[in-house]
């Protein structure tokens, strides 16, 4: 990552963290970084409206407790 900044949005942005738009006056904070040789600015609001990673958390979620399980069993006899 090169910088990060923080403004206030004048147009429409995408937000990258939940996937929504990020409206004209709604503050974001932007992280630029190079993928390659190209510059990409991901852009993501103070506070999502949304949280877009619910449904997944509940999934991973989930697996931890699979994970966890697992974890418990004895290695060997
Ligand atoms: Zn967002």
């Amino acid at each position: 990552m090169i910088r990060t900044y923080h403004s206030a949005a004048r147009i429409t942005h995408f937000c990258d963290e939940c996937f929504h738009d990020i409206l004209p006056g709604e503050g974001y904070t932007g992280d630029v970084v190079i993928d390659g040789s190209h510059f990409i600015i991901l852009k993501r609001h103070d506070r999502c409206p949304v949280d877009p990673f619910e449904e997944e958390r509940e999934i991973f979620e989930e697996f931890d407790r699979e994970s966890e399980l697992r974890e418990e069993l004895p290695m060997a006899a």
